[in-house]
């Protein structure tokens, strides 16, 4: 069978990976370069610990206080558009415990073989860099670690075991000596590990063109209809197609007359290169600013903001100035608001109102798939997303994990 996969971000390339190992014949579409989307500045946090939906019980409040902040970690961006306004209206609907724990439920079930792929990806020869020391989350203020406290008891509930451990402040900074003496204790959470983005990304498009697979850059599709992709290059021929274009998915399909709910959430980070003292040694969830650290070989990244709606990948210098400032009192000798020689980019999550990623056959179109929505945990979900969503092209059955994620459902 020959597959067309549009979008080379993290969640295609694993696809066209799944789909060519179990034997079909991949062609990869992507518009500009290949992980240089969403993919490209993010934490790149494989993270089932905090895999949870983004509407929550008391999240609209939260949101709507935050979104006349200029400068604070969230942003709701005013907007008339009908499309955003609908949206919103959905997003509100599922802030209630149902849907949040029926969101819960289906992401431990799609994460539970996640660390696993991840490392038959390494088995099969995809080389990229990964670190599985766990993550750490502090906070300065204790009240910060409890809303993480009630989403592992919930996890556990739902039959999630990820090896989470509270840590006291000292811990702590035994385990990040970088950590400074305001910061309290938090949690470790240990199943969880941290990839280089665009090495992974890299790495899988290097096993792809290794072994046969065509990834084709710099090919923008337009439309797609039953065996035939249509780009601006030309028409592709395909027996199914896989549309895993992130946030612009929407177009591609409205040629196919499915529309889907889904909104752009700009996040920002900023890469230092490391040596000397230039910033700490692991992966750390900061909970009072919502900013994520990553630590790799040579570099330091430092990542966080959600404003939603903000349609550009623009850095907006104030918000990221001030994710910056409010970072530095987690640290002793190493203030990320003053360092130098970082690199900063802006990425778009795409984001559905139930916070649940769109996996699985398009609602027309029988050999049109979908892999997107998957908002702030597309590196995560991404092993679990393609193994089964490469079984249901291939088989023609979907199996009964994906249902949560059916893109026929009313998010
Ligand atoms: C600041 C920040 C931090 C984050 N941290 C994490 C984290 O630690 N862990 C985690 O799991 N997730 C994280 N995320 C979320 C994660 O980055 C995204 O969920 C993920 O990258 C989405 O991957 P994707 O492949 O769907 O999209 P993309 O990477 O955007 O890939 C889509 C690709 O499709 C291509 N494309 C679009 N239109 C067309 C077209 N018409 N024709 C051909 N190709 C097209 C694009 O060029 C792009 O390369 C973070 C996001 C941000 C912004």
């Amino acid at each position: 069978m020959r597959v067309a996969v549009v979008g080379g971000g993290v969640v295609g390339l694993s696809c066209a990976f799944e789909l060519s190992r179990r034997g079909a014949d991949v062609v990869v579409l992507e518009r500009d370069r290949v992980g240089h989307g969403a993919s490209f500045g993010n934490t790149g946090w494989v993270c089932p610990s905090f895999t949870y939906p983004l509407p929550g019980p008391g999240i609209v409040g939260e949101g709507l206080r935050a979104a006349f902040s200029r400068e604070g970690p969230l942003a709701i961006r005013p907007g008339l558009d009908p499309s955003y306004l609908r949206w919103l209206w959905a997003f509100r609907r599922n802030c209630n415990r149902e849907t949040w724990l029926h969101g819960m439920k289906a992401f431990v079930e799609l994460n539970r073989p996640t660390t696993e792929i991840l490392d038959a990806y390494r088995d099969a020869g995809v080389e990229f860099e990964m670190h599985d020391a766990g993550l750490l989350l502090v906070a300065l203020d204790p009240k910060k670690v409890d809303v993480y406290r009630e989403i592992f008891r919930d996890l556990a509930s739902l039959g999630f075991e990820g090896g989470i451990r509270e840590v006291s402040g000292q811990e702590a900074r035994e385990l990040e000596p970088m950590l400074s003496t305001q910061t309290n204790g938090g949690v470790v959470a240990r199943v969880d590990r941290w990839v280089h983005p665009l090495s992974l990304t890299e790495g899988l498009a290097g096993w792809l063109t290794a072994n046969g697979v065509e990834v084709r850059e710099g090919v923008d599709v337009r439309a797609t209809r039953s065996g035939i992709i249509e780009t601006v290059q030309g028409a592709v021929e395909a027996d199914a197609t896989v549309i895993a274009a992130g946030i612009s998915a929407g177009p591609m399909l409205r040629s196919l007359g499915v529309r889907v709910r889904m909104v752009p959430a700009r996040g920002y980070s900023v890469t230092y290169p490391r040596g000397g003292s230039a910033g700490p040694s692991r992966a750390l969830y900061l909970a009072d600013a919502r900013v994520g650290v990553s630590t790799y070989e040579d570099t330091v990244r430092v990542a966080g903001v959600f404003e939603l709606g903000a349609r550009d990948a623009a850095v907006k210098a104030g918000r990221l100035d001030a994710m910056l400032r409010t970072i530095d009192p987690f640290f002793t000798d190493w203030r990320p608001s003053e360092a130098r020689g970082g690199t900063t980019w802006a990425g778009i999550r795409p984001l559905t109102s139930d916070g649940l990623p769109l996996i699985g056959r398009t609602p027309r179109g029988q050999n049109v798939f979908l892999a997107t929505g998957h908002g702030m945990l597309g590196v995560t979900l991404a092993p679990a997303t393609a193994s089964l969503l490469a079984a249901f092209v291939l088989e023609g059955r979907a199996d009964p994990v994906l249902d949560p994620f059916d893109p026929a459902r009313r998010a």
